[in-house]
């Protein structure tokens, strides 16, 4: 073990790990970064196949946003944010009301993906206390939603393995049995679906919707449940009923956002505009924390009086609105524009999707779902029952370590591999990620 592993582990507690299995598989430490690819500190190369927890857009050590960094910090690191503002704050919060779905008019700043989703919540709760709707008090989430991991986001996360523990500690909200494609209980194929399993988000609706504030969901695609797509129309079924009775529709965008899925917010593949929108990760291209809660002028209005009132959002971070973290986002969006992004992820999106669809093949590859530039493949027991490994088999956490020495970090979710790579892969790294991926199947499942 290098010294530096050795210092690391008796200092550091890493996140997402149960930290007894870094004595056999220590952390990798990382020296640099150059567009799609990691170096540690022995020189060995990785393929950063997953864009370093679905952050990165544009590469590591991207020349563009260096350059717009250096510039920000010879002006201004930081200011506070109540009665300051900056340019760069104003710049972005300016753009990014253009770009994102109409009728999101207002910006709120925070520093994290799962602040923001607070920052969602408690506007939509208050939002309700103050027209006079105070039994409006719950939200609801779909079946292993995924929205971060403090203690409200957690609340309406559905993912056993993070909030289990914690549920004694969590808001009471509805769950609803969200959609399923690859294992459809509705019988409908992707030809057929008319998202016929948004009948139980409607039950749940219908049922309490005097109680339900606002109703989560991550557009298109829910990432940590293990890239589950589905359909737009369920989208549309939702926007429709939330006004219907009076319910907050929130997408969470924080993983699909910037491009992800094709588009550049995944809400625009079911033309739907939420009354609130969360933003982080691809924000600021992988380089800083920095989040967004947008929301429409219906809702900001709501808050606004004097102040005697006591109808204002007193919610904060220190670090809100970074000038830093600002900055880089612009020059991220800056770069989506000089560099026409979404159209040149077309190719590489159908180069993703031509090599990996070779993978099906495998008798153990029971899946490859793709929307845009994230694909993934989905492992079960055999392709007839469609069965999943049992997660004591950790066969993902194995095939990691496998494709690690190889030179390509792709980390799966359970038995989900998935492929969410910087978009300025070219074939040459798709080809090493998807071969890699291959190569470690043939030879976990013992294929000759
Ligand atoms: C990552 C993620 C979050 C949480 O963001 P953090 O910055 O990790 O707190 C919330 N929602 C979704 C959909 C995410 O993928």
């Amino acid at each position: 073990m290098h010294d530096l592993q050795k210092k690391d582990l008796q200092y550091i507690w890493h996140p997402c790990s149960q930290m007894k299995d870094y004595e056999t598989f220590p952390p990798i430490v990382i020296e640099r970064g150059e567009g799609a690819y990691l170096y540690d500190v022995e020189g060995k190369c990785y393929l950063d196949a997953v864009s370093s927890w679905w952050v990165n857009l544009f590469g590591h050590s991207n020349k563009k946003i260096n350059q717009a960094i250096a510039a920000q910090v010879e002006k201004l690191e930081h200011v506070i944010f109540a009665n300051f503002s900056h340019k760069p704050a104003i710049r972005l919060a300016e753009e990014i009301v253009k770009i994102t779905p109409g009728g999101l008019n207002k910006v709120f700043f925070a520093d994290n993906g799962s602040s923001a989703v607070e920052v969602a919540l408690k506007l939509s709760f208050q939002y309700y206390q103050q027209i006079g709707k105070p039994k409006k008090t719950r939200f609801v989430a779909i079946s292993e939603s995924y929205h971060g991991e403090t203690l409200g986001a957690l609340s309406v996360g559905d993912i056993d393995l993070y909030n289990e523990i914690y549920k004694p500690l969590l808001l009471k909200t509805f769950k609803a049995e969200g959609p399923d494609c690859y294992r459809c209980k509705y019988g409908q194929s992707r030809e057929t679906c008319d998202a016929q399993c948004f009948e139980a988000m409607k039950a749940v609706i219908e049922v309490h919707h005097e109680e339900i504030a606002g109703v989560i969901i991550e557009p298109m695609i829910q990432g940590a449940a293990g890239m589950k797509i589905y359909s737009p129309i369920y989208l549309k079924k939702l926007q429709e009923l939330c006004t219907q009775y009076d319910i907050h529709m929130i997408a969470d965008e924080i993983a699909v956002g910037f491009g992800r899925t094709g588009k550049m917010f995944a809400c625009e593949h079911a033309g739907v505009s939420p009354d609130i929108m969360t933003l982080s990760k691809g924000l600021t291209a992988g380089y800083m924390p920095l989040s967004l809660t947008l929301m429409t002028d219906k809702i900001y209005e709501v808050f606004y009086d004097d102040y005697l009132a006591l109808k204002a959002f007193m919610h904060s971070h220190s670090y809100t609105g970074n000038p830093i973290g600002c900055a880089i986002a612009c020059a991220s969006l800056k770069i989506f524009q000089e560099e026409n992004i979404l159209e040149s992820n077309l190719m590489k999106a159908a180069c993703i999707r031509e090599k990996a669809e070779n993978l099906l093949k495998y008798p153990h590859v029971g899946e490859f779902r793709q929307l845009g530039m994230v694909g993934a493949i989905e492992l079960v027991e055999n392709q007839e029952s469609k069965k999943g490994f049992d997660w004591q088999k950790r066969v993902g956490y194995q095939l990691y370590q496998m494709a690690l020495k190889e030179g390509v970090l792709l980390r799966p979710l359970g038995n989900v591999l998935y492929f969410m790579p910087p978009y300025v892969v070219e074939e040459k790294e798709i080809d090493l990620m998807i071969g890699t991926a291959e190569k470690v199947i043939k030879e976990y499942f013992g294929y000759a």
